[in-house]
């Protein structure tokens, strides 16, 4: 039995659609969790809730803490700010560790729990670690010295050039939001379940100083990035707006697919920003990603070098793209593309699992 308090996940749904970022953060709490020898814990806000506990254990959670409550059914920062903190109040400690996702939801109710517990939190972080960590400054005595098992909150940071290793030791819960799609999942098992902890809140007047309208829900026709298995991607090298056809052409190969972009095509006015993977654009780890005419530029890099196969197609043999792609074809891209997209289809009719290509 571990002397560390147990690692919080907060639930992050919307009209109880569980977002992709709790799987993403119930598994890496899960890893941090076996380190340290303590309970996954989630925390689901919200009305009507229905089996979405169950569903968090599949992903990972030993126990869920649920408030339901008619005035929890829409998002408001007072009242979900209220309610996480019935939960986090009626544990006899606070949390080792205390996640949510750098989302709207989480980006907005992650400052007010810290606040509150007077705590750090590192924002949009990529990678979460123990580790130990010996602090030597002697100007505040009583941070002084070694902390076993600290969280270590790792984000990119001087324009993504560096990873910074954040920590807050000194107080618990050590706080961090993790971008969506930098965090892997567990394998959802139907038959784990756990502990339902239900807690109930009394909400005060001053919660309710901000209500909801209206929600309204934008239907977007581009696929969710994050979610894709498949990404074709293409850059300045296009030459043009109309380049994209052959990106769109080549990504209609896959089912499941979606077209990426670098920033220098988005500010180029090529492609909407929603396409951009990178630093300031999305996060992405599909199975495989397609870099058309991108030079691979360290901001571009951290956006998609986590995807399990990575093939870039440049005419310049000397492009960084190739220092990191596992695999890469010097020439043309309107030669290449229409190449590959000939290739998959035959390797895919012949039932090759994408996924495996290259793997
Ligand atoms: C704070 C900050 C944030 C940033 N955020 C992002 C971000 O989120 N995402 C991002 O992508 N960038 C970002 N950038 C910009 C980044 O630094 C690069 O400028 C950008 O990624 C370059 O885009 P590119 O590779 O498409 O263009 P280029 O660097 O111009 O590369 C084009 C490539 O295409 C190749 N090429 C040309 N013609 C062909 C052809 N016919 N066939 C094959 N290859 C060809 C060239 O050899 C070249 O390698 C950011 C920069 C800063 C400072």
């Amino acid at each position: 039995m571990s002397n560390y308090a147990d690692i919080v996940v907060i639930a992050d749904q919307i009209k109880n659609d569980l977002r992709p970022i709790t799987f993403e953060l119930l598994g890496a709490a899960t890893d941090l969790a076996k380190k340290l020898g303590v309970k996954v814990q989630a925390i689901v806000m919200g009305y009507e809730l229905g089996d979405i506990p169950q569903t968090l254990f599949h992903y990972g959670a030993n126990e869920v803490f649920v408030v339901d409550k008619p005035e929890l059914a829409e998002y408001t920062t007072l009242t979900y700010r209220r309610a996480a903190l019935a939960v986090l109040e009626a544990m006899e400690r606070p949390p080792h560790i205390l996640l949510c996702g750098a989302t709207t939801i989480g980006r907005d109710l992650a400052p007010r729990i810290a606040a509150y517990f007077e705590t750090g939190l590192t924002a949009d972080c990529t990678e979460l670690e123990i580790g130990d960590y010996e602090h030597k400054g002697k100007a505040d005595p009583a941070k002084t010295g070694l902390h076993k098992d600290c969280l270590y909150a790792i984000r990119p940071s001087f324009g993504e050039s560096l990873k910074a290793r954040i920590l807050g030791p000194w107080k618990n819960p050590q706080m961090a939001t993790a971008r969506v799609g930098t965090m892997m999942p567990n394998e959802p098992d139907n038959s784990r379940t756990g502990k339902i902890i239900p807690v109930s809140v009394n909400f005060d007047e001053s919660d309710f100083r901000v209500s909801v309208e209206e929600t309204v829900y934008e239907v977007s026709n581009t696929v969710d990035l994050t979610q894709a298995k498949v990404i074709v991607s293409g850059g300045f090298g296009l030459g043009s707006a109309d380049g994209f056809d052959v990106v769109r052409d080549l990504s209609s190969a896959f089912a499941d697919s979606a077209v990426g972009s670098s920033r220098k095509a988005v500010d180029a006015g090529w492609i909407p920003y929603a396409h951009q993977v990178g630093q300031s654009g999305k996060t992405v780890r599909p199975a495989l990603y397609i870099a058309l005419g991108i030079s691979g530029a360290i901001q571009h890099r951290v956006g998609m070098s986590n995807s399990a196969t990575i093939i870039a197609v440049n005419k310049d043999e000397d492009a960084p793209i190739f220092q990191f792609a596992h695999y890469g074809i010097v020439g043309d891209l309107y030669e290449v593309a229409p190449l590959l997209k000939e290739r998959f289809k035959t390797a895919m009719a012949g039932d090759v699992n994408v996924a495996k290509v290259g793997g």
